[in-house]
């Protein structure tokens, strides 16, 4: 990989975690604004929606998490210059998987493989 590449796969994941985060702060406030908010729901139905409401932004919020947290780990991978290689056969990852998924750690085979093993747990 090119140090052209790096860059531009750095500035990609940058990117990536200023818009997730800004995502994550939004729902955070939503769902907090909801559980501690002064109006409590006058009927059943309203309950139900709010909790809806309320659990599908924590479950979104729990995913951008986890995605921020990947991204954060790619950066690491660019600073120690392990990036853009599998992390479990260390061969180097393609970059038409690393243009959709620009924080990948495993190649698509190794991926599949794990998925595989999960599925089998
Ligand atoms: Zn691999």
């Amino acid at each position: 990989m090119t140090e052209e590449e790096i860059v531009t796969y750095r500035k990609r994941l940058l990117e990536l975690r200023k818009v997730l985060q800004g995502d994550a702060s939004n729902l955070a406030d939503q769902a907090l604004r909801r559980e501690t908010g002064p109006h409590l729901p006058m009927h059943m139905a309203d309950l139900g929606t709010d909790t809806f409401d309320q659990e599908f932004a924590l479950g979104l919020l729990q995913n951008e998490e986890a995605e921020i947290r990947e991204i954060d780990e790619a950066l690491e991978r660019i600073s120690d210059g392990s990036f853009g290689h599998c992390e479990s056969c260390s061969h180097p990852i393609p970059a038409s998987r690393l243009e959709a998924i620009p924080y990948a750690r495993l190649c698509m085979q190794c991926k599949q493989k794990e998925e595989e093993e999960a599925r089998h747990r």
